[in-house]
């Protein structure tokens, strides 16, 4: 049976921080705020897969206030939840999501996201769907204040 997850994230854009979306450093004079890198897509896709399997969300397997998770690359977050598939003889079938920011441009490093994400999840890039959209100027996100991920995933699982 296929089981369906969703996953959102948003991180503040603040200056003094690399930008890092889908495990790539895009350059950006601002940068995501956060415990870990703030990948708010790698974010966005583990809590997608999480839920799918009915589990915790990522804040229970990686506190914010535990050291071990600070500055840490967020792809050891997508490879913990599909490991947490293995053990139900599970095998995540796709994921989609959409990064919402209104910049920068984001569409000439989305295929070296769906790589990585693809690599930590141990999946084919045609198995992993990202699109880009701005917020049309409108809200924090339109303000540039932020930058928000939503993303869904499904998971077969016997
Ligand atoms: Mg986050």
């Amino acid at each position: 049976m296929v089981h369906v997850g969703i996953g959102y994230d948003v991180h503040q854009l603040v200056a003094g921080r690399k930008l890092i979306l889908g495990g790539v450093e895009i350059p950006h004079p601002k940068g995501l705020d956060g415990h870990s890198d703030a990948d708010a897509l790698m974010h966005a896709i583990t809590d997608a897969i999480l839920g799918a399997l009915g589990e915790e969300d990522i804040g229970h397997f990686f506190p914010n206030t535990d050291p071990r998770w600070k500055g840490v690359a967020s792809s050891v977050f997508l490879e913990e939840a599909a490991r947490q598939v293995l053990p139900r003889n599970g095998r995540i079938v796709n994921v989609d999501a959409t990064i919402i920011a209104q910049q920068p441009k984001l569409y000439p490093h989305i295929a070296a996201m769906k790589k990585n994400i693809a690599d930590a999840l141990g999946l084919r890039e045609a198995q992993i769907g990202i699109k880009a959209t701005t917020n049309e100027h409108m809200g924090f996100i339109g303000r540039e204040e932020g930058i928000a991920a939503m993303a869904v995933a499904s998971v077969d699982l016997p």
